[in-house]
């Protein structure tokens, strides 16, 4: 369906009826769920394929509305002060009496929250008048959809609705972070840089290099895979590779994430020229997907970290 008020009252109604809607945010889009009802979340996992210990994000419009499923500590809230609506996770401690699928975050007290900034997304769960689960809307595993094409592309017959809305315009996944005795914990790097939330909250943010237990399943070695072999840090492309270049030592024309070598501008278009460089891999038979070196600040985080994972061949 494309994005109308027609459109979000109709994917506002299938998610209250226990339906799969997928709709853009300002990260990726997701694929959403009434977080309240076992069978609706149930089905979602099987939609994606999805382990069921990875525990999903639940969507909300207002932080009124959060408030009713976890706690807040004072810095947790100040950080929802601050960055809410927008690409920001927070894990935290569950309330008894919050209502939330069992499912949703199997095996543990915590929940993560956030509240999009992206309008579409706003309203529809504001319609839906629910908490919606909502994880990127691709095959487990995959790269995620930046839009409704992507969508479509992994998901067809699995969905029961796709609200498309056209590109994401940050294009990473949000950042998640969980409250901890020492402080913020960085889970997952995303959409919203680690120097930002440090700067504007004047704090440092707890940054656990080799994590010894997987509190967070978005911390495993192999996820967001395209298809083909991914070499970071290429400086150019060697015999059967495809570059996907960033800045002016790139090549130009469309596989270059940013021939300007702006991390924003790379970010938003990740998943896409990922996508796109992963087809035109597959179809020159079977090419290692080669990306030039992204810097290691802003936004260029995550997309290594990503990027990392990416180039982290399955064990089977
Ligand atoms: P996505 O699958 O893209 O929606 O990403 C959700 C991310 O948040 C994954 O990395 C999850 O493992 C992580 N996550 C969700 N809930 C929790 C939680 N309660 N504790 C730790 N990590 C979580
Ligand atoms: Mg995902």
């Amino acid at each position: 369906m494309s994005a109308s008020p027609r459109s979000v009252a109709r994917g506002a109604n299938l998610l209250r009826a226990g339906k799969l809607v997928a709709f853009p945010t300002e990260t990726v889009y997701g694929l959403g769920a009434d977080a309240t009802n076992d069978l609706a979340v149930a089905a979602l996992f099987a939609a994606k394929g999805r382990p069921a210990n990875n525990p999903l994000i639940v969507h909300l419009a207002h932080v009124a509305d959060a408030k009713r499923l976890v706690r807040f500590d004072p810095l947790s809230q100040r950080a929802a002060d601050t960055f809410w609506p927008g690409p920001l996770t927070l894990v935290l401690p569950l309330l008894a009496d919050s209502g939330i699928s069992r499912l949703v975050s199997p095996n543990r007290q915590t929940l993560a929250v956030r509240i999009p900034s992206h309008n579409l997304a706003r309203e529809l769960i504001e319609t839906a008048g629910i908490p919606v689960a909502a994880p990127s809307a691709n095959m487990s595993g995959r790269v995620s959809p930046t839009n409704a094409d992507h969508v479509i592309a992994d998901l067809n017959g699995r969905a029961d609705a796709v609200i498309d809305a056209g590109a994401c315009p940050c294009g990473l996944e949000s950042t998640v972070f969980r409250s901890t005795g020492r402080g913020l914990e960085l889970l997952r790097p995303g959409a919203l840089s680690a120097e930002i939330i440090e700067e504007r909250l004047g704090i440092k943010l707890v940054i656990d290099p080799s994590p010894t237990e997987v509190v967070s399943p978005g911390q495993m070695a192999v996820h967001y895979s395209p298809r083909s072999r991914v070499r970071m840090n290429a400086v150019s492309e060697l015999d059967g590779e495809v570059l996907l270049g960033f800045g002016l030592h790139g090549p130009t024309g469309e596989l270059n994430l940013s021939p300007k070598g702006d991390l924003n501008e790379a970010a938003a278009r990740f998943y896409s020229l990922l996508r796109a460089a992963d087809e035109f891999a597959l179809r020159i038979g079977g090419a290692t997907i080669a990306v030039s070196p992204i810097p290691e600040s802003g936004l260029g985080k995550a997309i290594n970290d990503r990027l990392r994972r990416a180039s982290c061949q399955p064990l089977s």
